[in-house]
């Protein structure tokens, strides 16, 4: 045990100052699901591998995965990927078409190989037998959509373990609880290409240069914390709070380009769910009958205001005349609601007394089979929702007498204050191979310009561990920066430099408030200036007071520290878009068209010495020359294998 300043005892040898140097072939930065499935395929092309996690690499990530979403090649599919390609267009016009297509063409082959490395993925024990969202056949289970059997519900816990025993097999090698700060430029020069990366072991305080022909990035997207953090606790979200977009901050550093950083997912009040029991606490229960505190139920409604009364209804798109449901589909893909995921209607009934609350999830009332479907399979299967379904039923909760509690009532209630925003839309900008602007920098996962999802995950983290492996075979031994190691270094080692200084709540706080007041729903040029003013001042001024008294400190501060960065990203794109946009969530008072067809298009930022160059892309540029103009073309071009 270390105890350092007269603070807590620290479990872990402290090592500051202490190098370790590393080389690679194939550095895959962030060891999730997209960067171990990238890992993994660098390393079928007989590269050295080199796979950096800020967590445990075993458990790294969300892994989400109670679904796997838009599997449309698997045999039960209704629907082709060719069809559901314009499904998403419509949708979302500023859709990754690169990586949803890859997806929507790979994800069935990701499924058989999770299988094949010893994840279930079919109901092979028959416990579903029978029930309307299995197929007999095939013995596949479907989420959302049982009528066109597009997303399969795996056993979700099963999927990491699987694929850390496969990362070990292919003699990938791993540095667990090593936090990644930045990249490695040719010459430390910003737009150069990228030869490495430089890391901070979490535990040990201890310094990593990797040096690399080819890296991915796979850190993916940003928590909430950048808009949220008050300062008291992590934000109730299902987000690692790690997450900080240490990837996006490295990058942009290194003169990456970035596009739809001013994009935002505003949830409104429930995320179109009411809230239970904790963790995990909204998607899994999707379809469970809701009662209030009465017993009367609330009903699920389609958009015409049809009441559905069967669970089964809430599943089958046709019987709301729809095509399909889509995870995040609107109009003609998105899944009937309860009444209580309208934020403006259910309070005033509230209100009116119509209803009392709090509202229960009344599982008791529900089929047997569909019961456990959502109880368990949903809840367990999602990424580390089994600890939820552990702690829930070793407390004594059964399912088959007891209802689960809503915690929702003051988002119910109060919708102004339960927006949450985030950016997790804006990434960097690639090609069909996953490659950036930058030479020798390739992405999967939710770092992609709007990207979102376990399969796209693993999808874009094969074709990027290929393609990055296979740029690392043809070029040429790379030259780490001495000057940019110091620097970095010293740039990291800053905070526990000082005796005494803020500490890194407070730094945190502080970005989020004015992210908050600046450019929360509604903003406009002022309150853009505002936020960079602000923001580059708490850079120069309180970023440089933060102190870390141990290396859980430090890791804190250096995620502030990315958060700062990536603030002022959001703020820079905010300012660069003169137009609303529905479907990006943004809005400002001193633009209030929305979507004019001259602003429908991809805007581009990206560090040049310092300056902040803008571009533009338009929409579907992945269809456009040097590509070729459809999907499949494209696909048949730049499959990997
Ligand atoms: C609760 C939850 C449920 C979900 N459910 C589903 C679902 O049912 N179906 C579905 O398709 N998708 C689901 N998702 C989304 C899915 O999990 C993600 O889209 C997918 O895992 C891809 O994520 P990613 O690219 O963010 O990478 P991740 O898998 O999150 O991996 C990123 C990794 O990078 C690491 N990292 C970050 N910064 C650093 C750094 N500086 N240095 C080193 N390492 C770093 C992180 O620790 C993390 O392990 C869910 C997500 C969550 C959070």
């Amino acid at each position: 045990m270390t105890s350092i300043k007269g603070m807590i005892e620290w479990p872990y040898p402290v090592r500051y100052g202490v190098v370790n140097k590393v080389d690679a072939d194939v550095l895959v930065l962030g060891g999730g699901i997209p960067g171990s499935w990238a890992a993994l395929y660098a390393a079928k092309e007989g590269v050295k591998v080199v796979l950096v996690e800020q967590a445990d690499v075993y458990s790294a990530g969300p892994g989400g995965a109670d679904q796997f979403w838009n599997v449309a090649e698997n045999p039960c599919s209704k629907i082709s990927s060719d069809e559901l390609i314009q499904s998403m267009e419509e949708v979302d016009p500023y859709l990754n078409g690169i990586t949803a297509y890859v997806t929507l063409k790979d994800s069935y082959d990701i499924v058989l190989e999770y299988e094949k490395m010893g994840a279930k993925v079919r109901d092979i024990l028959d416990e579903y037998k029978g029930a309307p969202f299995r197929d007999e056949e095939t013995k596949f289970v479907f989420y959302l959509d049982w009528e066109n059997k597009i997303h399969i519900m795996p056993w979700g816990q099963t999927l990491r373990p699987a694929l850390y025993g496969a990362l070990r097999r292919a003699g990938v090698e791993m540095y667990g609880r090593v936090k990644v700060t930045s990249l490695l430029t040719e010459g430390g020069k910003q737009g150069s290409r990228v030869v490495g990366a430089t890391g901070v072991n979490v535990r040990t305080g201890e310094f990593y240069i990797f040096r690399a022909r080819a890296t991915v990035l796979c850190t993916g997207h940003i928590n909430e914390r950048i808009w949220t953090y008050i300062g008291a606790r992590f934000q109730p979200v299902p987000i690692l709070p790690s997450q900080s977009g240490a990837g996006h901050a490295a990058a942009w550093r290194a003169g990456a380009e970035f596009t739809l950083m001013e994009a935002r997912r505003i949830f409104h009040g429930l995320a179109g769910f009411p809230f239970y029991s904790v963790g995990r606490s909204y998607d899994p229960y999707y379809g469970c009958t809701i009662v209030d505190a009465t017993g009367k139920e609330i009903p699920y409604v389609t958009d015409d205001g049809k009441i559905l009364k069967s669970v089964e209804e809430r599943f089958c798109p046709s019987l709301t005349g729809k095509r399909a449901y889509l995870p995040h589909g609107k109009e003609k893909y998105a899944r009937p609601h309860s009444l209580s995921s309208d934020p403006i209607k259910f309070p005033e009934l509230v209100k009116k007394g119509e209803y009392v609350l709090p509202l229960y999830l009344d599982l008791p009332s529900m089929p047997e089979h569909v019961r456990n479907y959502m109880f368990r399979q949903c809840l367990v299967s999602e990424g580390k929702g089994w600890i939820i379904y552990k702690m829930l039923t070793e407390h004594g909760f059964d399912p088959s007498q007891d209802m689960l509690q809503c915690y929702g009532e003051g988002v119910i209630l109060d919708p102004v204050k339960s927006w949450t925003v985030r950016t997790s839309r804006g990434g960097l900008v690639h090609d069909w191979y996953l490659k950036t602007n930058l030479e020798g920098l390739f992405v999967a996962g939710d770092i992609c310009f709007n990207t979102l999802g376990h399969t796209t995950a693993a999808c874009s983290g094969r074709w990027a561990g290929v393609y990055a492996a296979r740029y690392a075979k043809q070029s040429p031994k790379p030259e780490v920066d001495e000057n940019q190691v110091e620097a970095e270094m010293k740039r990291a080692y800053a905070p526990i430099e000082r005796s005494d200084g803020i500490n890194w709540k407070e730094l945190n706080a502080g970005i989020s408030k004015v992210l908050r007041t600046y450019c929360w729903e509604w903003a406009n040029e002022e309150m853009f200036k505002i936020a960079l003013i602000t923001l580059r001042e708490l850079e120069e001024k309180e970023a440089k007071e933060v102190v870390a008294f141990n290396p859980y400190e430090l890791t804190r501060v250096l995620e502030c520290f990315d958060l700062l960065t990536v603030a002022q990203m959001v703020v820079y794109a905010g300012m660069a878009r003169k137009a609303c946009s529905e479907f990006l969530a943004f809005y400002r008072s001193d633009y209030p068209e929305k979507d004019p067809p001259e602003w429908t298009k991809f805007i581009t930022m990206r560090l040049d010495n310092g300056r902040v160059e803008y571009g533009e892309l338009p929409i579907r540029f992945y269809l456009r020359p040097p590509f070729a103009p459809t999907y499949k073309e494209n696909y048949e071009k730049f499959k990997p294998w």
